[in-house]
């Protein structure tokens, strides 16, 4: 009785919004892998190893040394130019697209784009086309603004042509969010092709593409393929990181927009947090300017590429032939496809026993499904762990299989 009338209570006090969302099954996830005997595949961590962490102590202190007064005051909501023109040279030169820093926007890690895209852009109802399967901090930021969403399958070259017609066929679409580069969860790179024929579909429409790009610099075999932008230019808003190139503890990313949609973007994020923190973008540019960052990024492919190959090189070896797996090129996961009698939430009970964790795959669809999948990470874990847990992983499979 008591329990009813307060969970009434409850429904009564929060948005409306707030119905259906979930707290991030990783989030939750990661508590149980907090216990250290754990084999932990499922976090979307980088690997701290590879943090530098006496530069950025030494940037800090040269930050503070010489500017700590302004290091520590409030600043502009774009963000501190020299970062800004930064990223709008890198762009150009890494790229080859040509983006002006009045384009650049700093913000508090990437996922605060998806945020002030939502809220400069989402009306109830809009229309959003997500990946199928998709990255969850979408699902989760765009939810909160009321959408509807509509998932459009990832096949082994990207999303697919003919379900994406067929949806923007049926309606208006708002907003079209891809992570072309090594995709979180699955690790699939769009081909070249498809990016042509993606961006022929979206062309002429009214639609904007998100272009979430956190892993594009991680790639450890095959060539770097162009960006949305060189298609859809204007079309095209861009999300990018400092955190799986630098470090996600500072919470600093960007998003590039043409200037007519920056500008709403703006006022979203002034209204938010008035800025980006200064202390971290300060600190950020001042490692950037000292350091090598190309020989440092270099550095975490060659690390992550050895960690990737052994989790392939295992699962080649030992999985069944019934269990497919992708073959990232880059990135930090892959994503591996059980036969059909195994469920992905059984085989997580049993590996959790056993001390082995990952993210079973339907937390990544919006609309059902995912049962038999589940997302493998590869950059948090060093090569004797990934032996371990994809043996132990390994055996859990066939035993189900058998029963
Ligand atoms: N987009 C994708 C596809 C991601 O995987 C992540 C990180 N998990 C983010 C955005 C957010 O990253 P950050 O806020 O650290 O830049």
């Amino acid at each position: 009785m008591r329990r009813g009338k307060s969970k009434k209570m409850m429904d009564n006090l929060f948005a409306r919004r707030m119905a259906g969302v979930q707290r991030s099954f990783i989030r939750e996830i990661l508590k149980i892998t907090e216990d250290p005997d754990i084999i932990s595949f499922a976090g979307g961590l980088p690997n701290p190893k590879l943090f530098p962490v006496e530069q950025i102590s030494l940037a800090a202190a040269k930050v503070l040394g010489d500017d700590g007064e302004n290091a520590l005051q409030y600043s502009t909501t774009e963000g501190y130019l020299s970062l800004r023109e930064f990223v709008a040279e890198r762009y150009s030169r890494k790229r080859g697209v040509s983006i002006h820093p009045d384009e650049v926007l700093l913000i508090s890690g990437s996922q605060q784009g998806i945020d002030l895209i939502g809220k400069a852009l989402l009306d109830p109802g809009d229309r959003v086309v997500i990946e199928r399967p998709g990255y969850l901090g979408a699902i989760q930021a765009f939810h909160l603004f009321e959408p509807e969403f509509r998932s459009v399958s990832l096949g082994e070259e990207g999303i697919d042509p003919e379900q994406l017609e067929q949806e923007m066929r049926l309606g208006t679409v708002k907003i079209v969010h891809t992570v072309p580069n090594f995709q979180n969860p699955s690790g699939i790179t769009y081909s070249d092709s498809r990016r042509a024929e993606v961006a022929g579909i979206l062309e002429s429409t009214r639609t904007m593409v998100v272009e979430d790009d956190p892993y594009g610099e991680l790639r450890f075999m095959g060539k770097n393929l162009p960006s949305l932008k060189k298609y859809l230019n204007r079309q095209v808003i861009m999300l990018g990181s400092f955190s799986k190139i630098v470090t996600p503890g500072l919470r600093l990313g960007w998003l590039c927009a043409p200037r007519e949609i920056m500008e709403r973007i703006i006022v979203a994020k002034q209204a938010a947090d008035l800025h980006t923190n200064t202390f971290s973008q300060r600190v950020v540019y001042q490692y950037l300017l000292d350091n090598a960052v190309d020989a440092h990024i270099a550095a975490i492919r060659k690390a992550y590429k050895q960690q990737r190959d052994t989790m392939v090189a295992l699962l080649e070896t030992h999985a069944p032939p019934e269990v497919r797996f992708t073959r990232p090129e880059g990135g930090m996961f892959l994503w591996v496809t059980l036969p059909d009698e195994i469920s992905a939430q059984n085989l997580f009970e049993e590996a959790v026993r056993e001390k082995v964790a990952f993210v079973p795959g339907n937390a990544f669809f919006v609309d059902g499904g995912g049962e038999h999948c589940l997302r493998l990470n590869f950059s948090n874990t060093d090569e004797e762990k990934i032996e371990t847990g994809i043996l132990r992983l390994v055996e859990i499979m066939k035993e189900l299989m058998a029963r």
